[in-house]
C-alpha cells in the first residue's frame, strides 16, 4: 500500500500544507486496530518507514529558509501518528479522524455565577422568610383591573400618570378593567393572592416590572422590586414598623437606624418612605448620601380599606366568600423596594445600566 513520494513543486506555505494535508490523509486511512504493529513499522521504521523516506525526499533538497516550516510540519504528522499508536484499539480510528489530541489538557468551562441582582434579590426574600413570610409570584403582562383598579388607582385618576404604562396594542374593543398592560410594580400580585385565599397572609413577592422609563444612570425601563403584604386581624403601624426596621438592619448590619416620613400611594393610608441611617457614613453626612446622612429606600403604609373593598367586591363577583376581606374585620400593611436600588447601595455601583450591559469585567467582580 506504500504509494511513491510525492514530489514538491516548490517550497511555500500552500504547497507544503497540501503535501502534508495528504499525508495526514494517508496516515488516516492506513491505521488498522488489529495490527498497530504493521502501521509504526510503515510509518515510523528507521530505515524503510515513511516518514523517513519523505524527510529524506524533501527535507535534504529544502532551501535552507524552507527547514523550519518543514519541521514543524513533519513534527505535527509524526505526533498524528504517535496519537494514533496510543489510542485505546477501538478508539484508535475515531481518534485519527477527528483529528483530536488526546494530550492536551480539557477544555475548562467556568460555571458561572448568579447575577448580582438576583443574588441581591434573593438576600431580601430571606430576611423575609426568616420572619414567616412566604414567596408568591404573579404574570408581568398583566389587566387594568389588577395592576391599578383594583389597588384604588380608579380609571382616568392623575395617580396613573406616576407609573408610565407600557400598554399591549389592540385592547380597545375590551373593557378598560380587562386590558393588558405590562405591570407597572409587583402589587397586582396582593391582589391575586387576596383572591386566592383567606388571611392571615404574609407573603413577599419578587419579580420584574416595565415602565416607560428613559435609560439613565438611576432609571431603566424594566427593573426588579420586591413586595411584602401580611394581612390579619390587629395589625398595626407598630407591626410595620418593627418589621422594616428588623429587614433593614438583617440586610445593612445592625449598626442601621430607620426613620419613616408621610408620603402618598394610592393603594396604602396612611403611607410613608423609608430612610435608612447612611451605611457609607454612619451618620455623619457624606457624599453618598448627599451629606443628609440618609438614604431613602422604600415605601410603605397600612393597606387603604378601598382596597379590601375592592378585594371583597370581586370575590363577590367570582362567587367567592366575601367576608374575609371584610375591612371592619382586619388590616394590614404592604411595603415595596426596588432591587436595583439596592444592589447600587450595597456594591456601590454608580450606574444601573451595568447590571444589564453583560459586560464580564463588571460581573466577574461578584463571583
Ligand atoms: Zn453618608
Amino acid at each position: 500500500m506504500t504509494d511513491a513520494i510525492p514530489q514538491l513543486a516548490a517550497y511555500d506555505d500552500a504547497t507544503l500544507d497540501r503535501a502534508f494535508a495528504t499525508l495526514a490523509t494517508e496516515v488516516t486511512k492506513s491505521v488498522t486496530s488489529e495490527d498497530p504493529e504493521a502501521f509504526r513499522l510503515h510509518w515510523l521504521g528507521r530505515k524503510q518507514g515513511r516518514l523517513k523516506l519523505v524527510s529524506d525526499a524533501w527535507l535534504k533538497s529544502a532551501p535552507a529558509e524552507a527547514r523550519k516550516p518543514l519541521g514543524i510540519r513533519f513534527n505535527q504528522l509524526k505526533q498524528q501518528i504517535e496519537a494514533a499508536l496510543e489510542a485505546p484499539a477501538a478508539n484508535r480510528q475515531v481518534y485519527i479522524q477527528n483529528r483530536i489530541d488526546i494530550s492536551l489538557p480539557g477544555t475548562v468551562r467556568s460555571p458561572g455565577i448568579p447575577h448580582p441582582l438576583l443574588t441581591t434579590m434573593d438576600r431580601v426574600v430571606e430576611v423575609f422568610h426568616h420572619l414567616g413570610y412566604s414567596t408568591s409570584l404573579g404574570p408581568q403582562v398583566e389587566s387594568d383591573f389588577y395592576n391599578f383598579e383594583a389597588l384604588n388607582f380608579p380609571p382616568n385618576h392623575p395617580a396613573r400618570d406616576t407609573q408610565d404604562t407600557l400598554q399591549i396594542a389592540g385592547q380597545q374593543s375590551k373593557a378598560s378593567r380587562d386590558r393588558l398592560l405590562m405591570r407597572t410594580h409587583t402589587s397586582p400580585v396582593q391582589i391575586r393572592s387576596m383572591l386566592a385565599g383567606p388571611p392571615p397572609l404574609r407573603l413577599v413577592i419578587p419579580g420584574k416590572v416595565h415602565r416607560n422609563d428613559a435609560a439613565d444612570a438611576t432609571h431603566s425601563p424594566i427593573f426588579h422590586q420586591v413586595e411584602g403584604l401580611c394581612v390579619d386581624t390587629n395589625i398595626t403601624f407598630s407591626d410595620l414598623k418593627g418589621t422594616l426596621d428588623h429587614a433593614m438592619r438583617a440586610l445593612f448590619g445592625s449598626a442601621v437606624k430607620t426613620r419613616f416620613f408621610p408620603s402618598f400611594f394610592p393603594f396604602t393610608e396612611p403611607s410613608a418612605d423609608v430612610q435608612i441611617s447612611c451605611i457609607f457614613c454612619g451618620g455623619k453626612g457624606c457624599r453618598k448620601c448627599k451629606h443628609s446622612g440618609w438614604i431613602e429606600l422604600l415605601g410603605c403604609g397600612m393597606v387603604d380599606p378601598a382596597v379590601f373593598e375592592a378585594v371583597t367586591a370581586e370575590r363577590r363577583r367570582l362567587g367567592l366568600d366575601p367576608t374575609p376581606y371584610d375591612p371592619a374585620r382586619i388590616s394590614g400593611f404592604a411595603f415595596g423596594m426596588g432591587v436595583e436600588r439596592i444592589a447600587m447601595i450595597l456594591h456601590g455601583v454608580s450606574d444601573i445600566g451595568h447590571f444589564y450591559s453583560g459586560d464580564l469585567r463588571f460581573l466577574e467582580q461578584f463571583a
